[in-house]
């Protein structure tokens, strides 16, 4: 990273993406002065040879910019203490996407550039994007905010193909965002303790689209549609559904849309085709998966890619963990590790994409409205186990309307959950771990209640797992 060469940088944050940002900007010949609240980071960063001091004690006159970490808030609740420093001083205040993006410009402006952004199904949607195109082919680095941080991937050249997640925090953070394809899958409310309003929100998240070479917005939600019919306007605009054509908001004119299983392309003319099925793709379940599936096969078309090659190499993608993730089989019943679902929202895709059979684990540290949401897909559930510290307030939700088991742990949960799911009449049960719940009352995070869940599940007898 040159554009810092030779120039004085404060860097705040130290974990994974700071350390790497700091170092970047070392290596190009910046002289880098970083901080962090916390001890942790400063040592790390002393150890691998940053100049670490505190940010308070600078003179921000002969700053040339603050790097954040996108955890960093800028905003709201209200500006961290080095970006109100920043700010009185005239500092200019950046994170690492936009760092990435002004290399790009420099040294290889013609590198293929594929950004992704939304409230939901952004890591799904980039992991296949670069599965696709690995598979046919192309040199990909993946990155952002999935994975490796951006400026530890491999270096720029006119060839390589970046596939970037990017959080509304590390858009915020680039100016100068502008990719080849810019990707915004939907716009729901979320982070807004962090972002204000809505509008604040969704005024970030297009700013995505706003400057790419071609845009792929989704229409199935008021605020994309909206983003999508203003883009139109004054570009070419490649949209996709996840829904059915008939049924999202605005129709779709020009790119993708989800018939079934079926992910179907139209033209402005109106001739439609069908491009792949995720019939037998069983690492995307579910219609939001459908609408991921669209994005992502709408974004690789603008990279030259031929309408065959997403076809194929749909149904090699592997998934991402703890997202829908088929763990195994024990005759007909289906073990679902769905842990990364930490909200109503996120469960409810999981309960949409199995008809009916469902043996549902559920439970943990609950968010503001519990499940209450969730009542229309209750029909669907056989049993429901709970676990965790919810489980008073799940039981009286589910009360009279479905079928309950207080089990504590998880272990007790799949157990019963096991053994039910066998002895039932149902064609094809699934026994599925969507715990609607943080997890932190019995896990570190979501990542470990979910990798407890697959070796529990992979011990069962009689287990015949998914990869096999
Ligand atoms: P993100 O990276 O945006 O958090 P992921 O791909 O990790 O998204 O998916 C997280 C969860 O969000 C999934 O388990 C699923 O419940 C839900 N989800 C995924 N894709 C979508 C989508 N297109 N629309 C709505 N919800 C989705």
């Amino acid at each position: 990273i040159t554009s810092f060469a030779g120039k004085r940088v404060a860097v705040f944050g130290l974990g994974g993406s700071g350390l790497v940002t700091a170092e970047a900007l070392v290596a190009g010949g910046a002289d880098v002065v970083a901080w962090d609240d916390g001890e942790a980071g400063r040592a790390k960063a002393s150890a691998a040879g940053i100049h670490v001091a505190d940010l308070r004690a600078e003179d921000w006159s002969g700053i040339a910019a603050l790097v954040l970490s996108p955890g960093v808030p800028l905003t709201h609740p209200e500006p961290h203490w080095s970006a109100q420093l920043a700010r009185a001083a005239g500092v200019e205040i950046i994170g690492d996407i936009e760092l990435f993006c002004r290399e790009r410009a420099k040294v290889a402006p013609e590198a293929p550039f594929v950004a992704i952004t939304g409230t939901n199904g952004k890591s799904t949607t980039t992991a296949l994007i670069a599965h696709i195109l690995k598979a046919a082919g192309r040199d990909v680095q993946m990155g952002g905010n999935i994975g490796r941080a951006i400026l530890s991937l491999d270096p720029l050249t006119p060839e390589r193909v970046y596939v970037i997640e990017c959080s509304s925090f590390q858009i915020d953070l680039a100016p100068s965002l502008a990719p080849t394809v810019g990707v915004l899958l939907n716009l729901t409310p979320d982070h807004l303790d962090r972002h204000g309003t809505m509008e604040h929100y969704a005024a970030i998240k297009e700013r995505l689209v706003a400057r790419a070479a071609w845009a792929v917005v989704g229409v199935d939600d008021e605020w994309c549609e909206a983003i999508a019919l203003r883009r139109e306007k004054a570009y070419e605009a490649y949209d996709f559904s996840g829904t059915d054509r008939i049924s999202a908001s605005h129709a779709v004119s020009q790119g993708m849309f989800a018939q079934g299983t079926d992910i179907v392309s139209i033209t402005p003319r109106g001739s439609t085709n069908i491009i792949a099925s995720l019939d037998h793709v069983r690492s995307l379940r579910g219609a939001h998966n459908a609408q991921n599936a669209c994005a992502a096969i709408a974004a690789i078309r603008r990279l030259g890619i031929s309408a065959r090659v997403p076809a194929v190499h749909i149904r090699t993608f592997p998934g991402l963990a703890h997202r829908m993730e088929e763990v195994g089989r024990i005759g007909a019943t289906l073990f679902i590790n769905d842990s990364k679902a930490t909200n109503a929202d996120s469960t409810e895709k999981a309960l949409a994409a199995f008809p009916g059979g469902i043996h549902w684990i559920v439970g943990g540290k609950p968010k503001e409205g519990g499940i209450a949401s969730l009542a229309s897909y209750f029909p669907r559930i056989a049993h429901a186990y709970l676990i965790g510290v919810s489980s008073d307030d799940f039981a009286a939700t589910l009360d009279g309307k479905v079928p309950y088991t207080r089990c504590e742990t998880l272990e007790n949960a799949l157990t019963a959950a096991t053994e039910n799911a066998a002895r039932s009449a149902d064609p094809q049960p699934v026994v599925l771990l969507s715990p609607a719940c943080a997890s932190y009352d019995q896990f570190p995070n979501f990542e470990a209640r979910g990798d407890r869940f697959r070796d529990l599940v992979l011990a069962l007898p009689g287990l015949i797992p998914a990869t096999s």
